[in-house]
């Protein structure tokens, strides 16, 4: 049995974690991703959905 904590690394917040220890996380962005625990906390992975990379282009388009 896993507990679940809110934490938040970067734009990620943590849902839930599986069995495997990859975690569920939704970015500032809304959008739900997974991503290795070892990975997120080691600050290895991205912390973001990979939203961040495009926000440059993102700024400049209109959104709905
Ligand atoms: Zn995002």
């Amino acid at each position: 049995m896993s507990k679940v904590m809110q934490k938040k690394i970067g734009r990620l917040t943590i849902l839930a974690e599986y069995e495997d220890k990859s975690l569920m996380c939704k970015c500032d962005c809304g959008n739900i991703v997974t991503r290795s625990r070892t990975l997120l906390y080691n600050g290895t992975s991205s912390s973001s959905c990979g939203c961040l990379k495009g926000k440059a282009i993102a700024l400049g388009i209109s959104r709905k």
